[in-house]
This record gives C-alpha cells, sequence and structure tokens, in this order.
C-alpha cells in the first residue's frame, strides 16, 4: 500500500511522541515510526540507531568478522587526494595533488584524475 518502512529500533515504540500516538480515542496505542525515508535506510533517528546498535552491535561484529589484529596503512596505500583553494596556492602549486599522508610526498593532479574515482596512486588489491 505504501512505500514506508518500519523503523528497525527495538523501543522505537516505546518513545511517547505525538506521532507515535496512534488509533481511536479508547485504544490508542505508541507505535513503531514508518518512513519513507530513514537513516542507514533502517532507524527513524539517531536514538534508535544507537538502541539497536547498544542490543546487537556485538552479535553483528562476530557475525560479519570481528577484527582480530592491527591494520597497517603503508606508504604505497597513504595517497589521498586534495584540494587546494587559490588563497593557498604559492609559486603556482596544484589546484589539485596527490598528498601520501605518510611521507608528506605532493604530485600533481589534472582536475580529470582528481574528479576519476577510478585513478589512484594506491596499490590495488
Ligand atoms: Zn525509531
Amino acid at each position: 500500500m505504501s512505500n514506508l518502512k518500519l523503523c528497525q529500533g527495538p523501543k522505537c515504540h516505546t518513545y511517547s511522541t505525538q506521532d507515535r500516538l496512534k488509533g481511536m480515542k479508547g485504544s490508542k496505542t505508541y507505535q513503531t515510526r514508518r518512513r519513507s525515508r530513514l537513516i542507514y535506510d533502517e532507524f527513524c533517528d539517531t536514538r534508535c540507531y544507537n538502541d539497536w546498535f547498544s542490543k546487537y552491535g556485538t552479535q553483528a561484529v562476530n557475525h560479519f568478522g570481528r577484527l582480530k589484529e592491527v591494520k597497517h596503512l603503508t606508504e604505497d596505500n597513504a595517497w589521498t587526494k586534495r584540494y587546494r583553494w587559490e588563497y593557498e596556492r604559492r609559486n603556482g602549486e596544484a589546484e589539485h595533488y596527490y598528498l601520501n599522508t605518510i611521507t608528506n610526498e605532493q604530485r600533481p593532479l589534472t582536475e580529470a584524475q582528481y574528479n576519476d574515482n577510478n585513478y589512484t596512486l594506491n596499490e590495488r588489491g
């Protein structure tokens, strides 16, 4: 009938806001919110999102894979695209550039390279 989706917050219906109170006089109930747009497609607000994570977060992490060792970002993959505003540029510095956040090396980028999500100096894989 509608494209409204139910908030997945486990306690959504327990929050006594006027918009949740529905039904005929004498049989009103607080109800889970329905929305066409939800946070992360699942929650009506951050309180419901936090409720869900408090209740299920550890189970979710265990289910999808708990990180068991430190991850490392190496020089080979530390390139990030940056943009320099006009007032920040000196001596003809590039407007768009790559910055290696470990070595601080900079390499100029064309605007097309900057906007190309597939263009990278980082190693693939
Ligand atoms: Zn909710």
